[in-house]
């Protein structure tokens, strides 16, 4: 679901925690969380709520609140949060990140002990000084040591969807903002990795001072954590560290490069300049002998000068890239610009937020040929899944919308609960109405290998079914993939001529690189989709065709580049095809 709802709830509990520590009433500080929870579990993008003034239909969201988040939506900052922010010592705020450690407790270790950050927290509890607080006890220091350490340990690992606009954000104002003369973001951000640890930023410009006081003043740097002419290091909100790298003119494509990673990749790169009795570091690829730098600045001539093609990043994971590039053999990577169409998006018929009618506008909006409308089926009642009555009038309604907006075409399909047992929730003789069909799995997701493999491959042998969503119902960081003999599956699709999807929800990205490139190496086509339940969601788009190229997927591979006659010839000759 929208990431900007997390951004806003994860704001309310900020402020939540702050009022807690603060001792305001327990009635202020639960609307707060209450708002929170809500707006956690929207179904709708909380950006499109207030761009149609409707924050105040979310229950709990009141004229004041509705002011605040407008204000942060609008701004990316709330003047209020700041203000309360400033009422504390930064690391105090720090404390409530540890498990166990609720606002009254921290503020208790604050005000008797003044420990302000987690260092002096863990030098608090180590020295059982925390112990002897009221409330606390021997059990409860503990407790809070082991979590301290835990969350010392764990890599706190942020969402594409997330740290890519959070990125976008930073590069274009430092271009705007500071002396730069390049400015890029690189790291595994650049290669597309489905999360991100830290976020690495890279620069170069004369005056590396000024660039530096330029990104410690950024707006969305909340603690800066080391500040250098070289390198400075700060803290975004929801505690995303940043690092920014300042770099000569004349190292930026060995430093981009480098940066980029990823470390198999880098090694490999290395060993080739080695081989010749060169060097390649962060600053430059030198001849060992003459010290003399060989490459222009730039990052492409690196590979140029090793004898390879330049490498886009998302393949740079030593997996047969750099063998590829050395024959003039890499793939010719989809871009966003390929995609004619989205095939799988709901509308407010079910759990989406938006009517078809809006759907489609705002497909035909952004230059697409088709858009298939892809409700939930009867099975799925937490969605108000359709049942063929339903359908039918979704149907006249599609063909009556498509007389007004051709040559751009609405295709009815269906998002097809595949049940418990295998069967679909459609007979026939209802699939034969629809333009498009896919199938997925929504429930039962704790069966057996073999079971949920049966079940999934009796649903690619129906002719109607053109493709299966998400094939593996992974959450990022939130649901493991079910147990599914996938290479059984990517050999069933290839043979009944079903695509799989590469489903663009940044915490689905499904399948992933790695099973794409599987699915594609077997003749199986992808279709990349955003599963967009409201309009701003078709946006997502370009994190499942970042996804594609991780698995080496190209234009030619991707049901939905194909342009509309084409892609309706592909369907109808699939449903005629013998599996
Ligand atoms: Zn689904
Ligand atoms: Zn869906």
């Amino acid at each position: 679901m929208a990431t900007r709802n997390q951004e806003v709830a994860r704001l309310l509990e900020h402020i939540a925690d702050l009022l807690e520590i603060k001792g305001e009433q327990a009635f202020r500080v639960n609307a707060y969380r209450a708002a929170a929870r809500r707006i956690e579990g929207l179904q709708q993008d909380v950006e499109d709520l207030f761009l149609e003034h409707h924050l105040r239909t979310i229950p709990g969201v009141g004229e004041a609140l509705e002011q605040k988040i407008g204000e942060y939506l609008a701004t990316g900052q709330l003047e209020y949060y700041e203000r309360l922010k400033r009422e504390f010592p930064p690391g105090l705020v720090a404390l409530l990140a540890v498990p166990g450690l609720g606002p009254r407790k921290a503020r208790a270790i604050y005000d008797h002990l003044g420990v302000a950050n987690l260092e002096q927290l863990e030098r608090a509890l180590e020295e059982g000084r925390v112990r002897d607080l009221p409330g606390m006890g021997e059990k409860t220091e503990q407790n809070l040591l082991r979590e301290l350490h835990r969350l010392k340990q764990r890599t706190t690992r942020q969402s594409l969807g997330l740290a890519l606009p959070l990125a976008e954000d930073l590069v274009a104002l430092l271009a705007r903002q500071a002396p730069v003369e390049r400015v890029s973001y690189a790291g595994s951000l650049r290669r597309a990795r489905e999360t991100i640890g830290d976020l690495d930023l890279l620069a170069s410009g004369r005056d590396p001072e000024a660039i530096a006081e330029a990104f410690v003043g950024l707006p969305m740097v909340v603690e800066v954590l080391s500040r250098g002419p070289a390198r400075c290091s700060v803290l975004a909100p929801g505690g995303q560290q940043v690092d920014l790298r300042i770099v000569d003119r004349a190292s930026w494509g060995a430093a981009l490069q480098y940066f980029t990673g990823s470390k198999a990749h880098n090694v490999r790169l290395r060993e080739l300049a080695v081989r010749r009795g060169w060097k390649l570091n962060e600053y430059g690829l030198f001849d060992e002998q003459s010290g003399k730098r060989l490459d222009d600045g730039d990052e492409a001539s690196i590979y140029h000068c090793l004898g390879l093609s330049w490498i886009p990043p998302e393949l740079r994971e030593d997996e047969g890239e750099i063998e590829a590039a050395r024959v003039g053999a890499l793939p010719h990577l989809v871009e966003l610009a390929d995609i004619q169409g989205d095939l799988h998006t709901h509308t407010d018929w079910t759990d989406g937020a938006h009517s078809l009618e809006e759907m489609a506008e705002a497909a035909r909006a952004r230059g697409y040929a088709y858009l298939a409308v892809t409700d939930h089926s009867k099975s799925l009642g937490v969605a108000r899944g359709l049942n063929a009555a339903r359908l039918m009038e979704q149907r006249r309604l599609v063909d009556r919308l498509n007389h007004t907006l051709a040559p751009f075409r609405v295709l009815l399909g269906t998002e097809m609960d595949i049940k418990r047992d295998g069967g679909l929730d459609f007979d026939d003789a209802t699939l034969e109405r629809l333009d498009y069909v896919s199938a997925s799995i929504h429930s039962g997701m704790s069966q057996g290998e073999a079971q949920m493999t049966e079940r999934i491959l009796r649903a690619l042998r129906n002719p109607h079914v053109a493709v299966l969503n998400h094939p593996r119902g992974r959450l990022i960081q939130r649901r493991e993939a079910y147990e599914v003999d996938l290479e059984a599956v990517i050999r069933t699709a290839a043979a009944c001529g079903v695509a799989l999807e590469v489903n663009g929800q940044p915490n689905r990205l499904d399948l992933d690189g790695h099973w794409a490139r599987q699915a594609r190496e077997a003749g199986v086509r992808l279709a990349i989709n955003t599963d967009a339940h409201a309009t701003s969601q078709l946006e997502l788009m370009r994190y499942g065709v970042a996804t594609a190229r991780r698995g080496w997927v190209e234009r030619k591979d991707v049901l939905n580049a194909l342009p509309l006659d084409e892609l309706l010839a592909t369907l109808r000759r699939k449903r005629g095809a013998e599996c």
